[in-house]
């Protein structure tokens, strides 16, 4: 039904038999809910059960109790196969067949359906071109003539090969170094908004679950949710101290005790009605972010004598603090020549 979450996790928890007997459960009692269309991250720590969690949703792994309803639907009522067509999968490292090309390897779920060849051939080049690699550059390559990000790009269009309504991804761009790693971020969060595809996406970086999410699920270990929340609020507010750990042990944090939103970031002026707060030039990045907190945003922003300068959303701050986090070049290229990096200006 249309009211029903793109995924939902209830109760879910997963024990995997050990030889003695006596570990914890990798997920334990996991309540979780997936809304249509949003991009929801887990992050946390290595071994807290994400992957198990991710891995459950598409039956590679199956729960040891607790229902997991894809679209309302209950999972292990599913032929794992037809539910797989209707969940894309990415890996890091993307698993693509070494000696299949780059046509052959998008086309391999259209020809396990059996398309045909002139449809699957059209599908093959209209996903290429999404995720921007030119079809007749890369279509007849093979995985090893290709850079780490050109095959994290093939695994995105080989998993959206048949449409599926529900993307999962697992450290997709883990193996990326980071220069490449933030353009595939940027790329496919226009890729996931042009689509309107829901997306599980599991990461150990706490920067990309900031950039990348909707929403934000921190755990802890046995896949404990320590806080569920929009990027801004993990940042601005941590519910927990593993929550603060986190956030504070990355850049993010002491970058946000630098940072401040340029003139240049904000969005036209435009008329809101806000029940918020007005931000002022010259705000500080956390305290603008705290600011969003429970707002939907966007807010006013005035300069030092009250006049409205412009407005700014929680996209314009996620876009400031992309800006203030990106590879050296990049930012002095956007920092302008007469301000200096995160000054508000009028
Ligand atoms: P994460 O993705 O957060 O790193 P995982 O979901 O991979 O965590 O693992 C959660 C826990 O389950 C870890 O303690 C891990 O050792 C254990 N685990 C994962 N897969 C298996 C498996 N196939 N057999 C036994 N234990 C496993």
């Amino acid at each position: 039904m249309a009211d029903d979450p793109a995924i939902a996790f209830e109760h879910v928890s997963k024990s995997y038999a050990s030889g003695s007997g006596e570990a914890g459960a990798a997920v334990d009692d996991l309540s979780l809910a997936v809304h249509p269309g949003e991009v929801l991250v887990l992050v946390g720590p290595s071994g807290c059960g994400k992957s198990t969690t991710l891995r459950m949703a598409n039956r590679l792994v199956e729960p040891t109790s607790g229902r997991i309803l894809l679209e309302g639907e209950d999972v292990t009522g599913v032929d794992p196969v037809g539910l797989r067509r209707r969940m894309g999968y990415v890996i890091q490292n993307v698993g693509l067949f070494p000696h299949r090309t780059v046509a052959q390897n998008v086309a391999t779920v259209p020809g396990l359906v059996g398309w045909d060849r002139k449809r699957t051939a059209a599908r093959v080049d209209e996903l290429l071109d999404l995720v921007g690699l030119a079809p007749d550059r890369y279509a007849r390559r093979y995985p090893h003539e290709l850079s780490g990000g050109e095959r994290q790009r093939v695994g995105v269009a080989r998993a959206l090969a048949t449409d599926p309504p529900v993307l999962l991804m697992d450290e997709p761009f883990g193996a990326v170094d980071p220069v490449g790693r933030r353009r595939l971020q940027t790329e496919f969060a226009r890729i996931q908004r042009t689509l309107g595809i829901t997306v599980m996406l599991v990461t150990h970086d706490i920067d990309e679950a900031v950039r990348m999410a909707d929403r934000v699920a921190v755990l802890s270990p046995g896949a404990h949710i320590e806080q569920l929340a929009s990027p801004l609020d993990v940042v601005a507010r941590p519910a927990t101290r593993a929550v603060a750990d986190l956030v504070g042990r990355g850049r993010t944090a002491r970058l946000l005790a630098l940072g401040r939103l340029e003139r240049a970031d904000l969005d036209e002026v435009v008329p809101v009605a806000v029940s918020g707060a007005p931000l002022t030039v010259g705000t500080e990045l956390g305290e603008v972010l705290a600011a969003f907190v429970g707002v939907d945003g966007p807010l006013p922003v005035h300069d030092a004598q009250g006049n409205v300068v412009g407005s700014a959303t929680p996209a314009t701050v996620v876009r400031a603090l992309d800006r203030l986090t990106e590879p050296s070049e990049e930012t002095h290229a956007t920092a302008g020549d007469d301000a200096p990096v995160g000054t508000l200006r009028t």
